[in-house]
């Protein structure tokens, strides 16, 4: 019999206060599987996770947020990838939205779309960058996608009846989904980036579950890495560890124990404030990492090694014996390949003009920025870019404003400010032989800038514009949507390209083509050219060079009497990747390298972007 007010006996198997004292217990609940009156716990396990065989970096934030986790949880990844192991990075995000696609740019930096459609924030972007690696929906969550989940599974019964409560449902479901992660990418290492800053009420669940995951995964499992900030006030000219102690400390308070902590700063940490930070966090300096302001992100990894990180990892989480040791040396030969031409010196500049509404943000073009930074170095190139905000200049002055760019690209765009600036852009562009590269509503620019100006239809326009245009030739074609079978009407994700041989578009890539062949690219767009309007275009020189498979969708446009002038329906940037350089950018910086040194004579440079072969119809200069 229970006495009243006194907690109902138990058999000490089953007796939450005891569930901390030893691994046994840890794993019995974690064999519990969902919830039941009789269990305060919910800690349901994927089918198929072996424990043991997965292993977990976190890698949290403190004092503020914008420090780089998503780049030193990249980095670190990239170093245990090298070694052979399957890495799975997941971001998780604190905020309420369920993806990134409503997210301002501005406040946001980009919106990355994966190949599988999903909307996430630019941080994915430099996962895959640095991993070379697609990822997928499972390898991104926020706080709203998590409570969606409870909320609709709740509503199912999915609970049995128990009163659902931040802990342990929420936490519950946090870490099924990273032991389902873990299994579904058979991961020997899951890497955990939680979005915000350490005391942030929307990530606080996040830290509790992973506290419980290290708990309940045992020791040798799970490493926690603490991102935190070192400040160097420019008046005393020193820097100060105080506000990283603090940080750390709250950190502490949430139960966790960092294992690594990497002090972002301005200058190299300085060792009397890494011997603070280590002293009061319990870590010893040798796993303080200075991860100071850089040229190039991707450095990264390299210093990492010097500073012996990766093996403090390989030792903690003892995963020594996975590493396959050819394996990493081709990986770092390749790497450092690339790494030794981004540092090295260039032989050539250019100076390559990008208008948008966002110019005043680098960041809302980041992966822009990123295919560029690639291409410079696999070019030999000093790249300049010029940001030019559309909506603070008239059409007329658009000429004025392009005159010594080598290059220009329109980028992906949303709304009417600024487009008719963009559009004289493009006609300047194609008039004085200046490269462009039209991105998603730069290509449905040059469609519009096309018919107003060569096809003679002076009223052309996207419907995105103005609606009762009298010649829509970009336009949101319904019965497309209904073929194309979205959800939204948003056209998103990975899709093929059909890329027709002797075109410039095939010169770009796969030059020794000839016949049709598909590429796969990611597209984010609602308007596309009316296929009443191909005919004309095509007749009066326009050429779509890559198309739906299937469907009337133009997806490439290429003029071929210009030295570069291509549009993507798509978004060639999300898919420039460090060691293989996106090939409408690789074009588009040799071509603006052809223009900055066109008094200087480049053919004698043996080097298929610079000195092309001419392909048949589309000439590439
Ligand atoms: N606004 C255009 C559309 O929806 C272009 C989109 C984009 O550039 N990403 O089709």
């Amino acid at each position: 019999m229970v006495q009243t007010g006194m907690p109902p006996q138990k058999d000490t198997k089953d007796a939450p206060e005891d569930a901390g004292s030893s691994q046994a217990t840890a794993d019995l609940l974690a064999d519990a599987g969902h919830a039941t009156q009789e269990s305060e716990f919910f800690n349901p396990i994927p089918p198929g996770y072996q424990k043991g065989r997965h292993k977990y970096v976190v890698v949290l934030g403190t004092v503020m947020s914008g420090l780089g986790k998503g780049i030193f949880a990249s980095s670190l990844a990239k170093m245990l990838k090298d070694k052979g192991m399957t890495v799975a990075p997941i971001k998780m995000e604190g905020y309420l939205n369920i993806d990134s696609g409503t997210l301002n740019p501005y406040r946001h930096g980009e919106v990355f779309v994966l190949d599988d459609g999903l909307e996430t924030d630019m941080d994915l972007g430099t996962y895959e960058r640095m991993l070379d690696q697609n990822l997928t929906r499972q390898n991104y969550t926020t706080s709203g996608q998590v409570y969606k989940h409870v909320l609709d599974k709740e509503r199912h019964g999915g609970y049995l009846g128990r009163d659902v409560q931040m802990i342990p449902h929420v936490t519950g479901e946090v870490k099924y989904l990273l032991r389902d992660l873990a299994v579904k990418q058979n991961a020997d290492v899951v890497f955990v980036e939680v979005g915000g800053t350490v005391g942030d009420h929307e990530n606080a669940f996040y830290i509790e579950a992973v506290r419980q995951l290290a708990f309940e995964e045992g020791e040798g499992t799970v490493c926690f890495v603490a991102l935190t900030y070192v400040i160097e006030p420019p008046a005393l000219g020193e820097q100060k560890s105080k506000a990283a102690q603090l940080g750390l400390k709250k950190l502490l308070e949430a139960g966790v124990q960092p294992h690594i902590i990497a002090a972002r700063a301005k200058n190299p940490v300085e060792s009397s404030a890494a011997q603070k930070i280590a002293m009061f966090s319990n870590v010893p300096l040798h796993r303080v990492f200075s991860m100071h302001d850089r040229d190039s992100i991707y450095t990264i990894p390299d210093a990492m090694r010097q500073a012996g990180l990766d093996r403090e990892v390989l030792t903690m989480l003892d995963l020594h014996s996975r590493v396959d040791q050819g394996h990493e040396d081709r990986a770092r030969t390749n790497w450092q390949s690339f790494v030794g031409k981004l540092g090295g010196e260039r032989k050539y500049k250019a100076r390559i003009g990008i208008t948008g509404k966002y110019a005043s943000l680098r960041d809302a073009y980041a992966s822009i920025d990123k295919a560029i930074e690639h291409c410079g170095a696999h070019l030999s190139c000093d790249v300049e870019t010029v940001w030019l905000d559309t909506t603070r200049f008239e059409p007329d002055q658009a000429g004025e404003k392009l005159k010594d760019l080598d290059a220009v690209i329109v980028p992906g765009g949303f709304g009417h400010r600024g487009t008719e600036s963009k559009i004289a852009c493009v006609k300047y562009c194609r008039e004085n032989n200046i490269p462009y590269l039209g991105i998603c509503l730069g290509f449905q620019m040059a469609v519009v800038e096309y018919a107003r100006n060569v096809v003679e239809l002076p009223e052309a326009a996207s419907t995105e514009f103005e609606k009762l245009s009298e010649a829509p030739v970009i336009d949101i074609l319904p019965e497309q949507k209904k073929i194309e079978g979205l959800g939204g009407n948003m056209r998103l994700g990975g899709k093929d390209v059909l890329i027709q041989p002797n075109t410039l578009a095939s010169f770009l890539y796969k030059p020794d083509a000839d016949k049709p062949f598909t590429i796969r690219e990611r597209f984010r767009h609602r308007f596309e050219v009316d296929p009443k309007y191909i005919d004309e275009l095509e007749k009066a020189g326009l050429v779509f060079s890559g198309r739906h498979p299937k469907q009337p969708i133009m997806q490439v446009l290429e003029l071929p009497a210009h030295p570069y002038f291509i549009g993507a329906q798509f978004h060639p940037e999300l898919t420039g990747r460090p060691l293989h350089p996106q090939p409408m950018f690789m074009g588009l910086v040799a071509a603006a390298i052809r223009q900055h040194h066109r008094d200087t004579e480049l053919a004698s440079i043996n080097n298929r972007w610079l000195a092309p072969a001419k392909p048949s119809s589309a000439k590439v200069q």
